[in-house]
């Protein structure tokens, strides 16, 4: 089924229907409607699938998704105009142009922590780019999934866009096929196997993966607003967030005063029992919740530490000095979990941060401008923010991806429209004047052609 699916979509490409600007915005505004009118559809599948609060969906799927669509229907006569640029002297007289064309059959990989999100904003980008499109939700959602596909139905042609739903198997089948560009957003290890089989046919990937994120705390840091913008950005969706600061590092003389802020910014969030609150979420299944229920073994929650298997219930928790080869602090937690290390010296801070493959993101809090600055020129990592967490997802001027292990190519706003879009640079020769310099014989011309070079 999944070759035939792709050649119907090799097929239609071919026609140059998914060309027309005009035909591209039709559908994404059809889309648009589609997506405000199931608005709460869309909710409360993700308030089946994981116990999503409905602000937390708003805010962080639906509105983020509603957002990025009005842009990209507003902003995509400019985008996919040919663009002109500077020629280069050499080639006087000319003018050069940049010609932005999809790849075509288009294949988007989805994880579960945010399943609507991460699968719709690829999949509008790179219908705006005039691809063809095969999406897979994650299976661990499948009210979302489900929803998904009823969605893409109602508005797309099955051999432009088709949802195809289900597991491990299901995705082995789709990377088997030659598709023109693959994006995938989910953990590092299947990020590999994802890289692995686009190599066999050279295509072309964006990778968006996870990783070990540092939080930085230094001895300037305003600790009750850290305190308040840490719990938000952690607990969010129960900490099963590719950017949530993974661990903090704090300096030993704010230690004390975080704790006491975090404790009194947990309540004020959360109440005093977190597992009563309509506004915290719960873990995907069970093999997530033994994970991160293994990381509290042995350790000093100063904060949290309850479970409950039956309802996948990890509370906001708190670790305090975990040992570096703890389980907490071996790969990324990805769950309501923040171990706090302190450090005297900036030294030991690097040796930390280093000891980690780059991170997808990296946080500094402090009020000390130039050296939060120096900081962050300092370590690799996808992105980030000083003074605050997470918040850098929500501007689309700002490319949104990872570095090294954390990921490869970034989208969002008009990064997304480029990520689908081969750039063609065109040279346009005028006719009027032909300098002779460069056709044989070259008899004599090198040293007129050095004095040239040089002067450029
Ligand atoms: P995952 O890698 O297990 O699954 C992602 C997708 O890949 C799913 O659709 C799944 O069906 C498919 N898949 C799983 N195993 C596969 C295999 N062996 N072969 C082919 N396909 C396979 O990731 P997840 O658990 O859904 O998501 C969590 C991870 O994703 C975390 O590491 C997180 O940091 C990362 N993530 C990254 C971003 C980002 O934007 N960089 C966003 C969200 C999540």
């Amino acid at each position: 089924m999944i070759p035939e699916l792709l050649n119907d979509q090799k097929s239609y490409f071919k026609t140059g229907q998914t060309l027309s600007i005009t035909h591209r915005k039709t559908l994404l505004k059809a889309l648009l409607n589609q997506l405000v009118a199931r608005e709460q559809d869309i909710t409360d599948a993700l308030y089946n699938d994981f116990k999503k609060p409905e602000f937390e969906s708003v805010l962080t799927e639906t509105a983020i998704v509603i957002q990025d669509l009005k842009h990209t229907i507003k902003k995509l006569n400019k985008w996919a105009k040919p663009k002109r640029v500077c020629p280069a002297l050499l080639n006087f007289p000319s003018s050069d142009y940049l010609y932005a064309e999809p790849y075509g059959s288009v294949l988007v990989i989805a994880p579960w922590n945010y399943p609507y999100q991460l699968a719709i904003a690829p999949l509008v980008g790179a219908i705006a780019a005039g691809n063809t499109v095969v999406l897979k939700p994650s299976e661990l959602t499948p009210h979302t999934s489900a929803l998904i596909s009823d969605i893409i139905k109602t508005v797309f042609k099955p051999e432009h866009v088709t949802v195809v739903e289900g597991g491990v198997d299901t995705s082995t089948k789709l990377l088997e096929q030659h598709w023109d560009y693959i994006f995938f957003t989910g953990s590092v290890n299947v990020g590999k196997i994802v890289a692995k089989a686009a190599a066999v046919n050279l295509t072309p990937t964006t990778l968006e993966l996870g990783g070990k994120n540092p939080c930085i705390i230094d001895d300037t840091a305003n600790i009750k607003l850290a305190a308040k913008r840490i719990i938000w950005g952690k607990f969010v969706n129960a900490g099963q967030t590719c950017i949530a600061p993974d661990y903090i590092l704090i300096h030993h003389s704010k230690k004390d005063a975080f704790y006491k802020a975090m404790k009194h910014e947990v309540e004020l969030a959360y109440s005093t029992t977190p597992q009563q609150s309509k506004d915290f979420a719960r873990i995907i299944n069970l093999k997530n919740f033994e994970r991160l229920s293994k990381m509290l073994t042995n350790q000093n929650c100063i904060i949290g530490g309850q479970t409950d298997a039956d309802t996948l219930y990890i509370a906001p928790t708190v670790i305090d000095n975990p040992t570096l080869d703890s389980e907490v602090m071996k790969d990324e937690i990805f769950g309501p979990i923040l171990p706090v290390i302190s450090y005297q010296n900036d030294s030991k801070l690097e040796t930390i941060i280093l000891s980690y493959n780059k991170p997808l993101s990296l946080y500094v809090f402090g009020s000390n401008s130039a050296k939060a600055k120096q900081l962050i020129q300092k370590f690799s990592f996808g992105g980030g923010c000083i003074n605050d967490t997470i918040v850098h997802f929500a501007n689309h001027r700002l490319p949104f991806g990872g570095v090294g292990n954390s990921g490869l190519g970034a989208y969002h706003g008009h990064y997304t429209f480029d990520t689908f879009s081969h750039k063609k640079g065109v040279v346009k020769k005028a006719n009027w004047l032909d300098i002779p310099v460069r056709y044989a014989p070259y008899n004599g011309k090198l040293d007129l052609v050095r004095k040239v070079l040089n002067w450029l």
